[in-house]
C-alpha cells in the first residue's frame, strides 16, 4: 500500500498470467502450441534492423491489410498492444468516473481491472448455470450510467458462446448510446454456425465494436497485436487515446507475415478444434449431471467446473507435469495443446478425477 497511489487500487485483483514451469507442459494461457507461423521469424528479423527508428504510428499497412481482409475501410480499424490494451482504450474512450461497465462473470479477468483503473464501476452479471452469458439479464442491468458492455464470445474461461438469436435480441435491447464490445479473441476456433461472426453480422450497427487478436490462432501472443473494428468515429476516438507507438515495428511486421500465412493458421486451428473435441469427449464422463455440466467449448480451451476441487485438481496436474489454470472455488481452464500434451493431461485428469 502506498499513500502516493490511489487507495482503491489496493482492493483490485492482480492479473494472474498462466504459469510457465520449466520442463512442464503449459496449458494455462490459451496459446496455440505449434510455434510461429511460417514467414514470421524472417519478417521480424528483417524488421529488427529498423529498431532504432520509431515505427509507423498510424500502423497504416497493417490496418489496410486487416481492413482489406475483413471488407471494411481502414478508418474503421485500430490496433493495439494486444486486444487487452484496446479493451482498456475503449473504456478510457467511453467512461468518466462513476460510469458503469457491464460484463458477465466469470469472464476475462482483465475486465474488472480495466474497469477499476478507468474509474468506472463494474456491473457483473452472473453466468447462467450452463456457464454462458445471461444476455437478457445483462441488457436489463443497463442504466443511464452504463457506457460500455463487454460480451466475451466465446467466453474466457468457460468456452461458451452466445448464439445468433440471443445476440440479436440483446443488441436490439441495448440502447444506442451504449457501446457493445464483442470480444472475439477466440473467433477462429468457433465451429457452430449458430455462433455469429460479430463483424459480418453486427458490424454495421453504430454501437458495436468487434475486438480480435493475433495472440491466439495467429500465434503472436508474445508480440502483442490486437485490433478492433468499429464505426469510423469510435475507431478514431480509440486511436486518440492509444499510447503512441504501442504497436511496435516488429509487431507490425510479424502481423503482416502471419496474415499472409492464413492457410496454415486455418490448418492449425482445425487441429486445435479436433483435439478440443477429443479432450472434451474424454472428460465428459466425469461431468455427467446437469449440475456439473462440462460446457461445450467454442474456443481453444475447455472449462472444468470443479468448484472447491479446482485448486487441488490443478495441483495434481502440476505434479504430473501439466500446468493448467485454476480459478479457486469455480473451475479449471485447460488450454488445448498438441495431441501428446493433451494425452499427458488426460492421464493426469483421469487420476485426479
Ligand atoms: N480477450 C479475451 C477474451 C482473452 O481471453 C484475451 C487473452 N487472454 C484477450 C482479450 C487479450 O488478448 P491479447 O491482449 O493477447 O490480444
Amino acid at each position: 500500500m502506498s499513500h502516493l497511489t490511489r487507495a482503491d487500487l489496493d482492493a483490485l485483483p492482480t492479473y494472474v498470467p498462466g504459469r510457465a514451469v520449466p520442463g512442464a507442459i503449459k496449458l494455462a494461457s490459451n496459446e496455440v502450441p505449434y510455434g510461429p507461423l511460417p514467414g514470421v521469424v524472417e519478417a521480424i528479423t528483417q524488421a529488427a534492423t529498423m529498431m532504432h527508428r520509431y515505427p509507423d504510428m498510424g500502423v497504416v499497412e497493417l490496418r489496410e491489410t486487416l481492413a482489406g481482409r475483413l471488407g471494411v475501410s481502414a478508418e474503421r480499424v485500430a490496433t493495439g498492444c494486444g486486444s487487452v490494451a484496446l479493451a482498456e482504450h475503449l473504456a478510457k474512450a467511453t467512461c468518466h468516473d462513476g460510469d458503469e461497465i457491464v460484463y458477465s462473470w466469470r469472464s476475462f479477468e482483465a475486465y474488472p481491472i480495466i474497469v477499476a483503473t478507468t474509474g468506472a464501476s463494474s456491473v457483473r452479471v452472473p453466468n447462467r448455470p450452463d456457464h454462458g452469458h445471461d444476455l437478457a439479464a445483462m441488457a436489463a442491468t443497463v442504466t443511464e450510467r452504463t457506457r460500455l458492455i463487454f460480451v466475451c464470445n466465446p467466453n474466457n474461461p468457460t468456452g461458451t458462446a452466445a448464439r445468433r438469436s440471443e445476440l440479436d435480441a440483446f443488441l436490439d435491447a441495448v440502447p444506442p448510446d451504449v457501446l457493445v464490445v464483442l470480444d472475439e479473441a477466440y473467433r477462429e476456433f468457433v465451429t457452430d454456425p449458430n455462433v455469429p461472426d460479430g463483424l459480418a453480422e453486427y458490424g454495421d450497427r453504430p454501437n458495436v465494436v468487434v475486438l480480435r487478436t493475433l495472440s491466439k490462432a495467429w500465434g503472436l501472443a508474445g508480440l502483442r497485436v490486437g485490433y478492433l473494428i468499429a464505426q469510423p468515429d469510435v475507431a478514431a476516438a480509440v486511436r486518440k487515446v492509444i499510447t503512441p507507438f504501442s504497436t511496435s515495428g516488429i509487431a507490425q511486421a510479424a502481423a503482416l507475415a502471419a496474415l499472409r500465412a492464413d492457410d496454415e493458421m486455418l490448418r492449425r486451428a482445425a487441429l486445435v478444434v479436433g483435439e478440443r473435441e477429443r479432450v472434451e469427449t474424454a472428460l465428459r464422463k466425469y461431468f455427467p449431471t446437469e449440475l456439473a455440466l462440462l460446457p461445450e467449448s467454442q474456443s481453444n480451451f475447455v472449462w472444468l467446473p470443479l468448484g472447491d476441487r479446482s485448486v487441488a485438481f490443478a495441483a495434481a496436474c502440476e505434479a504430473a507435469g501439466v500446468i493448467v489454470r485454476p480459478f479457486p472455488g469455480d473451475g479449471v481452464r485447460v488450454t488445448v495443446g498438441t495431441s501428446e500434451e493433451n494425452d499427458t493431461f488426460l492421464a493426469a485428469a483421469e487420476t485426479a478425477l
